[in-house]
């Protein structure tokens, strides 16, 4: 990768790769959300990124989404990308515009009731182990339909789509397959009409792949590093 000296530019050079992913794959950019994931960073910098007009923002904990929000008063776009517990559901339900990670039923369940009690439609994804590693979150491609099936009738959910954490690699070419077998995932469900669920949303692709991602169908990719430059300290799970 390239040195990259400012943030600006680094911007720059992200939306110039989303574009011309789009025109290699014939595809509509604004098809494309990119969501800047500002974890462990500073209010100052996601300032910063806001002024090189950003507004859709990513962050894995919730209670640093909260204080970030408590600092932050414009109207930004908050994502939800992290693994969440359901005692956690009150800094998220309400507050974000996107839960990209619900893993279980349990925590479905969860949002369902909090956002119920809020008066909210949640729109979340479900997240897919992809590569079916020991170390991710997500569920299994196999639970899927059974999954939708049970949170379709949920009067406070919507699901609208995918979202998975490809395997880590210095190849990004590698995660292709996986990418491919994600949109297939989507292309399934639609095909099976089950009611009140139609899946227009992929999530997938982060600094070292969202290339590749773009090219294979993702419609949000998750970009850190990327933008931020690397991270001080690994968050935590
Ligand atoms: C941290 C994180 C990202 C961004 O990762 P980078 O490699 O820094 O772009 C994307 N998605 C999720 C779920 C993350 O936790």
């Amino acid at each position: 990768m390239q040195e990259i000296s400012s943030m600006k530019e680094a911007v720059s050079k992200v939306r110039e790769n989303i574009l011309s992913a789009c025109k290699r794959a014939g595809r509509d950019p604004k098809d494309v959300t990119l969501v800047a994931v500002s974890k462990t960073m500073p209010v100052s910098a996601i300032r910063e990124a806001m002024s090189y007009g950003l507004t859709e923002f990513g962050e894995n904990r919730p209670q640093e989404l909260r204080d970030k929000q408590a600092e932050i008063k414009e109207a930004l776009r908050w994502h939800m990308i992290g693994a969440l517990q359901t005692n956690k559901l009150k800094y998220v339900v309400g507050k974000t515009v996107l839960i990209h990670s619900v893993d279980s039923l349990h925590l479905a369940e969860a949002i369902e009731a909090e956002s119920e009690k809020r008066g909210v439609v949640s729109e979340i994804l479900l997240e897919i182990n992809i590569a079916q590693e020991a170390s991710k979150h997500g569920i299994a491609p196999e639970e899927l339909e059974g999954l939708v099936r049970k949170l379709a009738a949920f009067p406070h959910l919507k699901i609208r789509g995918l979202m998975t954490v490809a395997p880590y690699t210095e190849i990004p070419e590698e995660n292709r397959p996986y990418f491919q077998k994600m949109k297939q995932l989507v292309v399934d469900i639609n095909s099976k009409n089950i009611d009140n669920v139609y899946m227009d949303m992929l999530s997938m692709g982060m600094t070292g792949d969202y290339e590749i991602a773009v090219e294979e169908g993702a419609t949000l990719v998750r970009v850190g590093t990327g933008i931020f430059g690397h991270r001080a300290y690994p968050p935590k799970e």
